[in-house]
């Protein structure tokens, strides 16, 4: 069985940037909901339902056709949302430091040029999706998915990630993609992300 994780802070804390009535909305109707038809499509699939998501996230081929496409993107909507509230807190955002900021120095020739780039992505992502800060077999790499695809089910594996789902942001931002983009990089958990980044890439 999966479960919906509580958010590591309170709803109204990523305020003003990103409202009490979205992150209620986005956590407890949207990420529960891919949650529940998560567990739903995979009833009776005991083997499948103790997989940590990334794995099923992985190999989709280990799923049922008939099913895969459900599972596929239940299980990209309940991992992306879970790595979506832990790189966001409140009191943050800035430019890291340490490891990850030499790796995006290194790949993107420096913070702001990366900013922009990832901001790019994300604004011009055309529809429902999500763009991200991924390794790419040790490199940094910034891509976007459409829906709920996951770049786990690419071989590549997340270090940051913003949803540009409308519903990460029309009850504050309404079509305004690109204000929410530039408010989201005051809660980016730099800290965090660089968690994700000593584990799978240094
Ligand atoms: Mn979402």
């Amino acid at each position: 069985m999966f479960t919906l994780p509580e958010l590591p802070y309170a709803y109204t804390a990523l305020a003003p940037y990103i409202d009490e009535a979205t992150m209620h909305v986005h956590h407890d109707k949207h990420h529960a909901t891919y949650v529940k038809n998560l567990n739903d499509v995979l009833a009776g699939q005991d083997a499948l339902l103790v997989l940590p998501v990334e794995t099923l996230l992985a190999d989709l081929s280990r799923v049922p056709e008939a099913i895969r496409t459900k599972v596929k993107n239940n299980a990209g909507g309940h991992a992306n949302h879970s790595l979506f509230w832990e790189v966001m807190a409140p009191h943050a955002g800035g430019v890291p430091t340490g490891a990850i900021l030499t790796a995006i120095n290194a790949t993107f020739g420096s913070f702001q040029k990366f900013q922009e780039q990832f901001s790019t992505v994300a604004l011009n992502h055309f529809g429902s999706g999500w763009a991200w800060l991924v390794s790419d077999h040790g490199k940094l790499a910034i891509t976007d998915t459409a829906n709920q695809d996951s770049p786990l089910s690419d071989g590549k594996t997340p270090i940051l990630t913003i949803d540009v789902w409308e519903h990460a942001y029309y009850l504050k931002y309404q079509n305004m993609r690109v204000e929410y983009i530039k408010a989201w990089w005051n809660v980016v958990n730099w800290v965090e992300v660089e968690k994700w980044f000593a584990t799978f890439v240094s």
